[in-house]
């Protein structure tokens, strides 16, 4: 099948209104909204969702039987790609993460009455979620190794264990929670995704943590009040109904897998959106800019700069794209297109951050300073080569896919080459005796 990335024009026409809606209306609030509380935040961004709804593009990322568009991934990706240009934008169309991975999740797993309680609310964006898989005290790369455990007793799942990078955890309403159930299982089959609603007894929200793009002083216990934080949540005999679990007991794993494949597409696009900014401030400042009596354009190792970055967005884009094309249309919720999306999540973040640090240094000392964007985009970039899976762990899946695809020869390297041509002479010697005798003199 032949890659397609093509849209209609109509199609086209809403990318287009929605990359002047960013531009023009978005970014100019995000830029004024410093100080303000989160109800605060709400009353100012109602208008704005409200001429999404107009639009028809509210929660994009769910089918239409959600209240959702129903656009497949490929279209996310377009949107997506313009709404990195902002951090408010995601929020304002309602496909914020983790809300919207949480609601896909729900989509894909949910009960009917799990739906009413959990996901309708996120679709209608009335409340907030998180999603608790991380660890501290083990290496949660390997998801198969969390600790916390959630045990049944009576018509109760009863969980005791320790998170933390539950990113919103102290503002969210509720917290999908990774925990052991069948401690005796494959490793793959342990663990459960149970609904811990907000100030159910025993859920403790320790603090946000600091981070490079939100950096507290260390030793402080923050809460924020805030979208944004990364959460450290306890669990001491936390106690929630049975009918609080997505899908039967040992399906966590099979349920995130479902739940990260278009999230990483629409994260990447949002990255390469991040890139197109930071890329239209560097040439920006190359022809503006003057050093010699020339712009900084004229420079030579500026046009290395220049060159680079662009080729470097496009073959993100395009691989991205062909993610998000393979997604839809081989379906699977992302467990058939495994590979490509490894293939994004480690190449396209990584790509980011050497576009922002040469928008950075064409910028001089003013894109060292907080006047411009570009210093908070390379510091929260930098988290993107860890959440959702550090790059190696990425890098590991392509690595394997692709070898399981290539057979083992025997023999040295040495003894190899030799055993190829043998074949080769086996197979089409005929044709090279026959060449031979045409040499010959009639
Ligand atoms: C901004 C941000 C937001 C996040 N949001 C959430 C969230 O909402 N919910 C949630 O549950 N988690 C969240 N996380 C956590 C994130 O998913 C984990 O940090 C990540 O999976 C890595 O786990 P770890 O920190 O335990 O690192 P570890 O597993 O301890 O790994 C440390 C390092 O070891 C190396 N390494 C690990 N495994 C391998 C391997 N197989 N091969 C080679 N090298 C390896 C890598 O360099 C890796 O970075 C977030 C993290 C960040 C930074």
């Amino acid at each position: 099948m032949a890659w397609d990335f093509s849209t209609e024009a109509e199609f086209q026409q809403q990318l287009d209104w929605i990359k002047q809606f960013v531009d023009e209306e978005i970014i100019p609030i995000e830029l004024i909204q410093e100080g303000l509380n989160q109800a605060q935040l709400d009353k100012l961004w109602a208008p704005l969702k409200q001429k999404v709804k107009d639009h028809n593009l509210w929660s994009p990322h769910l089918g239409p039987e959600d209240g959702g568009q129903g656009m497949g991934q490929l279209k996310l990706g377009l949107i997506h790609e313009i709404l990195g240009r902002s951090e408010l934008a995601p929020e304002i169309f309602n496909c914020q993460g983790p809300d919207s991975g949480n609601a896909e999740l729900l989509a894909v797993g949910a009960t009917e009455e799990q739906r009413e309680r959990w996901l309708y609310p996120l679709m209608r964006a009335e409340v907030r979620s998180t999603f608790a898989l991380t660890e501290p005290h083990i290496a949660s790369s390997d998801p198969t190794a969390i600790t916390t455990r959630a045990e049944k007793d009576g018509d109760h799942w009863v969980i005791n264990g320790r998170k933390w990078f539950a990113s919103n955890a102290s503002v969210s309403d509720f917290t999908v929670l990774m925990a052991v159930t069948n401690p005796d299982a494959a490793a793959h089959q342990k663990a459960s995704m149970i609904v811990i609603p907000r100030g159910t007894p025993g859920m403790t929200v320790v603090r946000d943590v600091g981070t490079m793009s939100h950096p507290y002083h260390a030793g402080e216990d923050f809460l924020s009040d805030r979208i944004g934080g990364h959460s450290e949540v306890l669990f001491e005999n936390c106690r929630v109904p049975l009918d609080h679990m997505i899908g039967q007991p040992g399906e966590g794993f099979l349920l995130a897998q479902k739940r990260l494949g278009g999230g990483r597409i629409h994260h990447c696009m949002r990255i390469i959106g991040q890139c197109n900014l930071a890329f239209e401030m560097m040439c920006e400042r190359a022809v503006s800019r003057h050093t010699k009596g020339k712009p900084l354009g004229h420079l030579q190792m500026v046009q290395d700069a220049i060159a680079n970055s662009a080729v470097e967005i496009e073959t993100a884009r395009l691989l991205t794209l062909k993610a998000a094309w393979t997604m839809d249309n081989r379906g699977g919720h992302g467990s058939q297109s495994r590979m490509e999306i490894a293939m994004l999540k480690f190449h396209v973040p990584s790509i980011l951050l050497k576009i922002l640090d040469r928008a950075i240094q064409l910028h001089g000392s003013l894109g060292y300073t907080t006047d411009l964007p570009l210093e908070y985009m390379y510091r929260s970039g930098r988290a993107l080569r860890i959440a959702d899976g550090a790059d190696e762990v990425h890098k590991q899946t392509v690595a394997k896919q692709i070898l399981k695809t290539i057979e083992a020869v025997d023999g040295l390297p040495s003894a190899h080459i030799p055993t190829r041509k043998k074949q080769a002479l086996e197979k089409y010697g005929h044709l090279l005796e026959a060449a031979k005798a045409a040499e010959k003199p009639a």
